[in-house]
């Protein structure tokens, strides 16, 4: 079975983070590390290839300055090989940008799974897998916190809110996955020197055939959020359930 894990790379959140001068966009000129939140999906689709006995995990990127260090690491974890885009045309590309993108990349690959995280940790809009999805005319199904394949369909229990729902979808599929859907491995020393030879393919998105010159966006002002106000303490004398009720009733939230 071959596995496509969309993974994002992004300037190490442990860091100092700034913004570019004039654009408003986060600097990603530095070193860019694996999201945390792909590695669940590359152990997910590294576990499912090894389950069906066979097939390749395949990982695709788009990233500036040719970077390439957060897919080293996830070819170290055991991933066969890397299709990166990379092109300065697509700076400052938004969400569906982005997803015109990898959908394109995702193309050249014969995938029978897709796997995205549910969200990235730096941008966070949650929705470029499923814009991948439906740009590609694939089922997604998000928020998995199980995922096993069966044959020709691929199970997942969804998480809600109250607990979890059973789907079943035909493949091929796009799934994301929460952080917990398994332990990610740490890559073995043998992983990490046999990942330097991996093939990574690197693309621009003209070679895509993907329009990138409206990348959808532009960030005209960014403001400090706000200090947080002091809260009141209120003290218990007997009354104190009243005058929660009472609080809460002001926030209009019962
Ligand atoms: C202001 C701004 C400027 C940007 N500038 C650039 C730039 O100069 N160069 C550039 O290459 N990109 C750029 N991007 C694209 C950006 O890095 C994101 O990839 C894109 O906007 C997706 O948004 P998100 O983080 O909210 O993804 P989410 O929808 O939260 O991500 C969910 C999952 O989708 C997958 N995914 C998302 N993005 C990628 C990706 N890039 N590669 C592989 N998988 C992915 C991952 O599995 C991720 O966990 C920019 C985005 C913004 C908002």
């Amino acid at each position: 079975m071959n596995v496509v894990v969309c993974v994002k790379q992004i300037p190490d959140p442990a860091a100092p983070q700034s913004l570019e001068p004039g654009t408003n966009t986060l600097d990603r000129s530095g070193k860019l590390i694996l999201d945390d939140s792909d590695a669940y999906g590359v152990e997910m689709a590294l576990q499912l290839a090894e389950q069906a006995g066979g097939g390749e995990v395949t990982l695709v990127s788009m990233a500036p300055n040719g970077e390439t260090s957060g897919l080293r690491t996830a070819l170290a974890m055991g991933a066969a090989s890397a299709i990166l885009v990379s092109d300065p045309a697509l700076k400052g590309a938004d969400a569906l940008t982005t997803a015109k993108v990898l959908a394109a990349a995702i193309k050249r690959s014969n995938a029978d799974l897709i796997i995205a995280a549910t969200e990235s940790s730096d941008g966070y809009t949650g929705t470029t897998p499923v814009q991948v999805a439906e740009i590609l005319g694939l089922p997604s199904i998000t928020f998995a916190k199980s995922v096993s394949v069966d044959g020709s369909s691929v199970k997942v229990e969804r998480q809600t809110e109250a607990g979890y729902d059973d789907v079943t979808s035909p493949l091929p599929a796009v799934v994301t996955v929460t952080a917990g859907v398994v332990e990610p491995r740490y890559p073995s020393f043998k992983g990490i020197m046999a990942a330097k030879s991996k093939p990574v393919e690197t693309l621009t998105a003209g070679e895509l055939g993907v329009d990138a010159s409206q990348t959808g966006q532009e960030i005209t002002s960014v403001v400090e959020a706000e200090a947080r106000a002091a809260g009141e303490i209120v003290v218990d004398e007997g009354d104190g359930a009243q005058r929660i009720v009472t609080f809460l009733e002001g926030l209009k939230l019962v």
